[in-house]
């Protein structure tokens, strides 16, 4: 199963893709992760990424499609992958669409989550991860047991530096402008898929799950 989760932020593609991981045992490839990783590790590209992240514009297509690129030819990603963040543009799908031909590998579905602005901006402010385990949290839909304190290993719980509001405003500014026109680059293509995701997440990812076998 070769799948790209579409959506803007917030909209569960992160949270769903961990269940369709355990599900079809194929890794998630997250450009969001991988980028974030790179900056925490204080890499070059860490370090050049993180001005565009603080502030909600993407990082360039040619670095993400970098990173893409090579993970997609490691061993895991032979039965399959999920793409969750990316492509985020059309020049990011065009070179997408390239190294699948180069690797002889085909897209089975794009599947858009659909969920409204003001959740979208409350489900984003209210997110905190584990900083010791990444366990992820919602103050308002799934609170820690004591606030500030992971519930699984007691590590401190922090916020991502762009769920803050105004950032997420930035960020969900540039979903519209850049992001939301492949949904019409995958329904040409025929494989698109939308579904609802304003739901619980466990009926969410039964409509997902329903979708892919549909
Ligand atoms: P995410 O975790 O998917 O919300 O991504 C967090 C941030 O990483 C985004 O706001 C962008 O700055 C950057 N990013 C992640 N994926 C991409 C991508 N495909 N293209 C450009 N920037 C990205």
């Amino acid at each position: 199963m070769k799948i790209i989760l579409l959506g803007p932020p917030g909209a569960g593609k992160g949270t769903q893709s961990a269940m369709l991981v355990e599900r079809y045992k194929i890794p998630q490839i997250s450009t969001g992760d991988m980028l974030r990783a790179a900056v925490a590790a204080k890499s070059p590209m860490g370090i050049k990424a993180k001005e565009c992240m603080d502030s909600g514009d993407l990082v360039p297509d040619e670095v993400v499609v970098g990173i893409v690129r090579e993970r997609l030819q490691e061993e895991d990603c032979n039965g399959g992958f999920i793409l969750d963040g990316f492509p985020r543009t059309t020049p990011q799908a065009d070179s997408l669409k390239q190294v699948l031909i180069d690797l002889g590998k085909q897209i089975d579905a794009a599947v858009s989550l659909q969920v409204d602005t003001e959740s979208l901006v409350e489900r984003l402010t209210g997110r905190r991860t584990c900083a010791d385990c990444g366990k992820g949290f919602h103050l308002r839909y799934d609170p820690p047991a004591d606030n500030g304190t992971c519930s699984a290993c007691g590590g401190e719980l922090t916020q991502r530096a762009d769920d803050c509001e105004e950032t997420i405003r930035n960020r969900m500014e540039v979903y519209h402008q850049v992001t939301a026109p492949l949904e019409t680059y995958y329904s040409d293509q025929g494989i698109l898929q939308c579904v609802d995701g304003m739901g619980e997440i466990g009926a969410v990812q039964q409509a997902i799950v329903a979708t892919l076998q549909g």
